[in-house]
């Protein structure tokens, strides 16, 4: 077959192997006391970090699982089904932290930090955004001034996934203000057990409330040279280069999520009569199942289509390889494109999960009310999806047209 969609044998076997563990030891522990508590899940990471469930994407020689890109897909994916928080703890701690240190560290520091971080003894976060520098994330302040061999990191991060629980932070911090963020904006690895640095606050969020959020301030916070990740001055470009895997998995996690509607809503349907039938046998239910699973099925497969280039760029960053302007482009754009369209198709169709369901689509214990506060942060984090159009857009009417 010239264009075949499947999995190759080891993955299918990490799908069904993941399935099987998230049956029996995650998901008869979740409920809906779980889905409103804040406390971060010790009780389910450490199972889950004792199946190499946090270092999926690295090589066995760190202490991986080697099962790249398509692998942390089909892990987010199948956490999603589960909650969204903890795929999106797994998200915070691979793809934004794991991944850099994996593609831009020194040898010392991939020895140091990858081993622990894939055991989940570590857990990893990602720390970019400020109060000012949201969406122009090139406006951060955080300074990193060089004093001797050592960076003494100052400023404020806010939304940072895992950011209270974190043992390491991938930081992107200002060396040289006149430079602006392309050659002025270094990234950095910190200890968060260094002195001069402290989590001031934590989110109170509708929606993935297992994954934390939190406020982190740098007081003078001296980071050794040798914690430089990457070349100085080129922070940013570290950063955007995980964002670019990062949006792409995320996608597989709104997939999983809106697969987990769309099965709950089937369920349903078929269970609940009405007019002295099962509301499954009435054709715009119908309907609405079919425009649900069509749409899952089109973002699968741009998703995973998309995660394959995000392997290949990967691999050839981590083989030292220069990667092609035109490639990096080609990546950073499909990763833009399925995020965009995954995560508004999950917000779509858990919407339509919810009018399925009435009533019971809106009371806790169903589990779809929970995926309507859930889906559309994935619309949000890692870029909102309004930036995401508005590069892609800009670009695709620079280009005069739409080259596949
Ligand atoms: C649950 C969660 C977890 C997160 N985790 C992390 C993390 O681990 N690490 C980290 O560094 N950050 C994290 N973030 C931050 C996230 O990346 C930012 O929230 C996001 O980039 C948007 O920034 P903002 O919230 O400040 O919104 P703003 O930038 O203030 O934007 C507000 C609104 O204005 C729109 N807007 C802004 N500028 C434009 C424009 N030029 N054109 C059109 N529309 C525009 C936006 O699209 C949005 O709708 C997280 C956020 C959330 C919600």
């Amino acid at each position: 077959m010239a264009f075949e969609f499947s999995f190759a044998p080891e993955h299918e076997m990490f799908r069904r192997t993941l399935r099987g563990f998230l049956d029996e030891e995650i998901r008869p522990r979740i409920d809906d006391e779980f889905y409103d508590s804040e406390a971060f899940p010790w009780d389910l990471v450490t199972p889950m970090a004792e199946q190499g469930l946090f270092g999926v994407t690295v090589p066995p020689e760190y202490g991986g699982a080697g099962l790249g890109e398509i692998g942390y897909g089909i892990l987010l994916e199948e956490l999603a089904k589960v909650d969204t928080g903890l795929s999106t703890i797994v998200g915070a701690h691979t793809g934004i932290c794991l991944a850099p240190i994996y593609l831009f560290g020194t040898e010392e520091q991939k020895e140091r930090y990858l081993p622990p971080l894939c055991r989940g003894e570590d857990i990893g976060a990602f720390a970019l955004t400020e109060p000012q520098a949201g969406s122009d994330a090139a406006n951060i302040k955080t300074r990193a001034e060089r004093d001797g061999d050592e960076y003494v990191l100052d400023g404020t991060k806010i939304y940072v996934s895992n950011g209270d629980v974190a043992d390491t932070l991938m930081v992107s911090a200002v060396t040289d203000p006149a430079l602006g963020a392309r050659g002025g904006v270094t990234a950095f690895i910190v200890d968060s057990d260094w002195d001069g640095f402290e989590v001031s606050s934590k989110e109170d969020k509708m929606g993935i409330r297992r994954s934390t959020t939190a406020q982190i301030e740098f007081d003078g916070c001296r980071v050794p040279e040798e914690n430089v990740l990457g070349n100085v001055g080129e922070g940013f470009i570290v950063a955007l280069t995980a964002l670019d895997g990062g949006r792409a998995t995320l996608a597989a996690g709104s997939i999983g999520g809106a697969t987990e509607a769309l099965n709950r809503a089937v369920d349903y349907a078929n269970a609940r009569e009405q007019f002295g039938d099962p509301i499954a046998h009435h054709q715009d239910v119908q309907f609405k199942l079919a425009e649900m699973s069509t749409d899952i099925t089109q973002a699968r497969y741009a998703t995973y289509h998309c995660l394959e280039y995000v392997e290949e760029y990967y691999e050839q960053i981590a083989a030292g390889e220069d990667v092609s302007k035109a490639f990096r482009e080609k990546v950073s754009r499909r990763s833009a494109q399925v995020k965009i369209a995954a995560s508004e198709m999950a917000a779509e169709v858990t919407e339509k999960a919810c009018d399925i369901m009435g009533a019971r689509g809106l009371a806790e214990g169903y589990g779809v009310e929970k995926g309507l506060r859930d889906s559309p942060i994935a619309e949000i984090y890692e870029g909102t999806n309004e930036i995401q159009r508005m590069i892609i857009g800009r670009e695709v009417a620079q280009e005069g047209g739409y080259a596949w």
